[in-house]
């Protein structure tokens, strides 16, 4: 595989275009925003600007890895020349189902057709296409080009050979996959997702405040992150949709989210992205404080 085309130049995309571009293949990277292809493109600049002034590559290597990223917000050039195409659009089925019914029409036939969705079914999006057995999930991890794990979703009718591909294609990246199959937030959100959902209610139900629960986690557990603070990062809408997709999936009310997250996602109280959700983000400084609606 040479040429990698990577739709939706957003949070998920540019990292991914970054460790493509980092192991010298050809990226396109397809957004409909010509403002998200530009604000992609300076991001990846900055990080790899980061990673000259740790003398971890050469200006040289940055310059080389720039240089193997074209965008387009023309799908239909962007993918024409696809060996392997990674989605990384916005996380919605119906837009999901859309994109890959044009990438099946509009890339060749050979070409496989990844998704880096956080909890969408692969076997439903591979049905939206004429190739299911060349449909997989390839769910990168946030930050992509520092986090190592990247979790391979075999679809109910993916190939062995488009999944050793894509394990060994993985390894190239220097990343860790890890294979597991299409069931309802694959194996990362299973776990992730209820063990959040239960932090939120714990603080819901007063058992604890914000800092508390978080220093428990962290200090008892060593995790890195409290898992309201996680919560945050990942986006508290993010949290509330991949934990409906759990409940739908299995139909068990132990994953239905805490009226508290529904009530902070409707009154857009999202994390760090809208400036507030547990904590308040934003003061000028790189800090962060817990929410005034939780002290
Ligand atoms: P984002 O909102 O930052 O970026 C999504 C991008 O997709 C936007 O730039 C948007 O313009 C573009 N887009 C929308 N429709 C498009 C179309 N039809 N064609 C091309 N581009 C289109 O989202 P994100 O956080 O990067 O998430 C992308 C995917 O990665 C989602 O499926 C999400 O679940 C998954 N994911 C996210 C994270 C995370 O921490 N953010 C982690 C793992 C996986």
């Amino acid at each position: 595989m040479k040429n990698i085309s990577v739709i939706g130049a957003g949070t998920m995309g540019n990292g991914i275009a970054h460790v493509f571009a980092m192991k010298g293949f050809n990226v396109s990277l397809v957004d409909i925003s010509e403002t998200a292809l530009e604000k992609a493109m300076a991001t990846i600049d900055k990080n790899l600007s980061r990673m000259v002034a740790k003398e971890r590559i050469s200006e040289k290597d940055k310059k080389a890895t720039l240089g193997n990223i074209a965008t387009f917000s023309d799908m239909k050039i962007g993918v024409k020349k696809a060996d392997l195409v990674v989605e990384a659009a916005t996380e919605n089925v119906d837009l999901k189902l859309k994109i890959f019914k044009s990438l099946d029409e509009l890339s060749p036939k050979k070409t496989i057709l990844a998704s880096n969705t956080s909890s969408i079914s692969i076997t439903k999006i591979a049905a939206a296409t004429n190739r299911p057995d060349k449909v997989i999930g390839m769910h990168f991890m946030n930050p992509v080009p520092v986090m190592k794990l990247i979790e391979v979703i075999n679809g109910y009718a993916t190939s062995k050979s488009v999944t050793k591909k894509i394990m060994t294609l993985s390894k190239s990246l220097g990343k860790v996959p890890v294979e597991v199959n299409d069931y309802p937030g694959f194996v990362a959100n299973r776990i992730l997702m209820p063990m959040i959902n239960e932090a939120i209610y714990t603080l819901y139900e007063g058992v604890a405040g914000v800092n508390e629960i978080d220093t428990v986690m962290k200090l008892g557990m060593a995790h890195p992150m409290g898992p309201l603070q996680l919560a945050d990062f990942i986006g508290l809408d993010v949290c509330h949709s991949i934990l409906n997709v759990l409940y739908d999936g299995f139909g068990n009310s132990k994953y239905a989210p805490c009226p508290l997250l529904v009530n902070m996602v409707t009154a857009g109280k999202l994390g760090r992205k809208s400036g507030e959700g547990f904590y308040s983000y934003g003061h000028g400084t790189k800090e962060w404080i817990v929410s005034k609606n939780f002290k």
